[in-house]
C-alpha cells in the first residue's frame, strides 16, 4: 500500500530460511553456524551440529576421502570449490545427495569457510529425463542413418545395374553408325538413339559417382599438377555446349603455374560441372566467366554467369543431393540434381570446398571452388611461404573451447570419448573410417584429432599423411590412439606426422594437459 514501508525479512530470517543450506565453518571444517533448512535435510537439530561436528564428518566414506584429497587442497590453493556433488548421511542413515559450493573468506582477522548446499534429487531426476530423451533421439538418429545407408546402397546397386545394359546398347549404336543408311527416317532414329543414350549414360554415371562418394569408395589418383591444365581441358569439353547456347566465355587464368596435389580428372570434372551448369542456367546469349587465382594459400576457381540466379533461401540447399531449384526445373534438362553434390564431395576429398553466391533470381550466380596448393617440402623458402599463407583460418570458438575430432571404427569408443570431451565444453565431431575422417577434417578443421590407427578403408597413418600434406593440416594436433606402445610403433606414428602417441584404452587424464596447452594457444 502506498506510504507503508515494506516489511522485509531480517538478515537472520533470510539466513535461516534461505532456498539452500548454508553452513559457516572454521578452516578445519568445524561447524560454527548452520541454517535451519540444512539441519532439517539431515534430520538433526542445529544444536547437534554447531560446535559438535565438522562438515566432513557428515559425509559418506567416499565423500570424506574426496574432502581430504580434493576439497581441502582446493580450498587452500584457490579458496573455493564449485559444484561438488557429495553424499551426506541423514541422521537415520540414508544418504542425501547434495551439490556444494564453498568459498574461504576473511571476516576481520579471521578466515572462515562459507558453504552453500542444495539437495540434488530433483536435478538427478531431470538429468535422467535428459538422458532418456537423448537416448530416444539417438535411437531415432540410428534408424535414420540406417535408412539413409540402405538408400545409398540401393542407389549404388541401381546405378550399377542400369549401367550393365547401357554398354551393349552403346555398342549397338556404334555398329549402326558404321552402316551407310539410306533411309532418312532410319538415320534420324539412329541419331535420336545416340543422343538419348548418351544422356542416359551421363545420368547413370553421375548416380554411380555420387554413390561411390557417399560410400567412401572413391580413390583419388592425386599427383602434382598445374591447375591451369585441368581448366583448359574443362573449357574444351564445355565449349560446344556454351557455343550452342550462344554464350560468351571469358577466361582469366594466372600466368604462372598453380601447383596442386590433386587428381587431374576430378579437378576437370568439377570445373566442367560448374561450366555446364552456368551454360544451362543462363538464357541464350549470356556471359560466363572462368577465373582462377591464388588467394590465402589456396587456388580459387570461380565460375560466374549472367543467368537465372538463385534466391537466398534456395542457396544453402543447392549442394544437397537431388536438390533442384523449382524455377530452374524447366531448364534442368532431365538432370538429377547430383552435379553440385558431386562437386562438393570431390572438393572435400581434396581438402577443399565449394561455395555458391547469387544476388538473387535473374541476377546471375557465382560458384567458387577452393583447393589447397601443394606444400613444397623440398623448396624450403617457397614452401615455407606457402605454408605460412596456408595456416587454417581459425573459425572462432569461445575462449578455451576446442574443436576436436575423434576417429575410431569402434563406435562406442569414439562416441564415449567424444561425449566425455563434450562435457568439458569442447565442440566434438566423430568419424568411423579413414575416408570419412579425411572429409570430416577438411570440412571441420579441428584444433585436435584423436585418431585410431587401425581403420577400415585407409588407416590412421594414411589419414595423418593426407592431413599433413594439406596447408590447413599443418597446425592440427594429431594424437594417435593405438593398441601398440613399443618404441618402433611410436616412431611409426611420429613419422606419419602425429604429435602424440597414446596407448588404448586412453585415460582422459593423459589428454587433459595436451588439450589445456592447446586451448591456451587457440
Ligand atoms: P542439376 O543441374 O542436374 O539439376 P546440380 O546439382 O548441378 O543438378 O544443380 C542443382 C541445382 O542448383 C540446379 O537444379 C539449379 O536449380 C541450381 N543451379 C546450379 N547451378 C546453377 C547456376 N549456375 N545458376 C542458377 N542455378 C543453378
Amino acid at each position: 500500500m502506498p506510504g507503508q514501508p515494506l516489511a522485509l525479512p531480517s538478515a537472520d530470517e533470510l539466513f535461516e530460511d534461505a532456498a539452500c543450506g548454508l553452513v559457516l565453518t572454521d578452516l578445519d571444517g568445524r561447524i560454527l553456524r548452520v541454517n535451519r533448512i540444512f539441519c532439517h535435510w539431515l534430520g538433526h537439530g542445529c544444536e547437534q551440529l554447531i560446535g559438535q561436528r565438522r562438515v566432513q564428518d557428515l559425509l559418506t566414506m567416499g565423500g570424506r576421502v574426496f574432502h581430504q584429497t580434493h576439497w581441502a587442497p582446493l580450498m587452500q590453493m584457490q579458496g573455493s570449490v564449485a559444484e561438488v556433488k557429495l553424499e551426506v548421511v541423514h541422521r537415520d542413515g540414508h544418504k542425501v545427495p547434495m551439490l556444494f559450493n564453498a568459498v574461504r573468506r576473511r571476516h576481520g582477522d579471521v578466515m572462515f569457510d562459507e558453504i552453500a548446499a542444495m539437495v540434488v534429487h530433483d536435478r538427478q531426476k531431470y538429468e535422467q529425463e535428459l538422458l532418456l530423451a537423448r537416448k530416444a533421439a539417438e535411437a531415432a538418429q540410428a534408424q535414420l542413418t540406417h535408412a539413409d545407408r540402405r538408400k545409398d546402397e540401393f542407389l549404388a546397386t541401381l546405378a550399377h545395374e542400369l549401367r550393365n545394359p547401357l554398354a551393349p546398347m552403346q555398342n549397338v549404336v556404334r555398329l549402326l553408325k558404321r552402316q551407310a543408311l539410306e533411309d532418312a527416317q532410319l538415320v534420324w532414329a539412329r541419331e535420336v538413339l545416340d543422343r538419348q543414350l548418351a544422356h542416359l549414360t551421363h545420368l547413370v554415371d553421375d548416380l554411380l559417382e555420387i554413390s561411390r562418394i557417399t560410400q567412401g569408395k572413391v580413390d583419388l589418383r592425386c599427383q602434382r599438377m598445374d591447375l591451369r591444365d585441368a581448366l583448359h581441358v574443362a573449357v574444351e569439353a564445355a565449349q560446344p555446349f556454351i557455343d550452342s547456347a550462344g554464350h560468351a566465355l571469358a577466361l582469366s587464368l594466372p600466368e604462372v603455374p598453380v601447383m596442386l596435389h590433386a587428381d587431374p580428372t576430378r579437378v576437370t570434372q568439377m570445373v566442367l560441372n560448374l561450366l555446364n551448369n552456368a551454360a544451362k542456367y543462363t538464357p541464350q546469349g549470356g556471359r560466363i566467366a572462368l577465373t582462377a587465382e591464388v588467394r590465402g594459400g589456396e587456388a580459387v576457381v570461380a565460375v560466374r554467369d549472367s543467368g537465372i540466379g538463385i534466391s537466398a533461401d534456395q542457396l544453402p540447399g543447392v549442394f544437397e543431393m537431388f536438390s533442384q531449384v523449382a524455377s530452374a526445373l524447366e531448364r534442368a534438362d532431365g538432370g538429377l540434381g547430383i552435379g553440385l553434390a558431386l562437386v562438393k564431395g570431390l572438393a572435400a576429398l581434396h581438402g577443399g570446398r565449394i561455395e555458391a553466391r547469387s544476388e538473387g533470381p535473374g541476377l546471375g550466380s557465382e560458384f567458387t571452388l577452393s583447393l589447397p596448393l601443394v606444400v613444397e617440402a623440398e623448396d624450403s623458402v617457397g614452401g615455407q611461404e606457402v605454408m605460412d599463407m596456408a595456416m587454417p583460418e581459425p573459425i572462432p570458438t569461445a575462449p578455451g573451447v576446442l574443436r576436436i575430432a575423434v576417429v575410431d571404427d569402434n563406435e562406442d569408443s569414439a562416441d564415449s570419448l567424444a561425449m566425455l570431451l563434450e562435457m568439458q565444453g569442447h565442440e566434438l565431431r566423430v568419424a568411423n573410417d579413414g575416408l570419412a575422417a579425411v572429409m570430416l577434417l577438411a570440412e571441420f578443421r579441428p584444433h585436435a584429432v584423436l585418431l585410431d590407427i587401425g581403420l577400415p578403408g585407409i588407416d590412421g597413418f594414411e589419414v595423418a599423411r593426407r592431413v599433413r600434406a594439406q596447408p590447413w593440416g599443418q597446425a592440427m594436433l594429431l594424437v594417435a590412439l593405438t593398441g601398440w606402445g613399443q618404441q618402433q610403433d611410436k616412431d611409426a606414428t611420429a613419422q606419419a606426422g602425429f604429435d602424440h602417441h597414446l596407448v588404448k584404452p586412453v585415460n582422459p587424464d593423459d589428454l587433459a594437459p595436451m588439450l589445456e596447452r592447446l586451448a591456451r594457444q587457440a
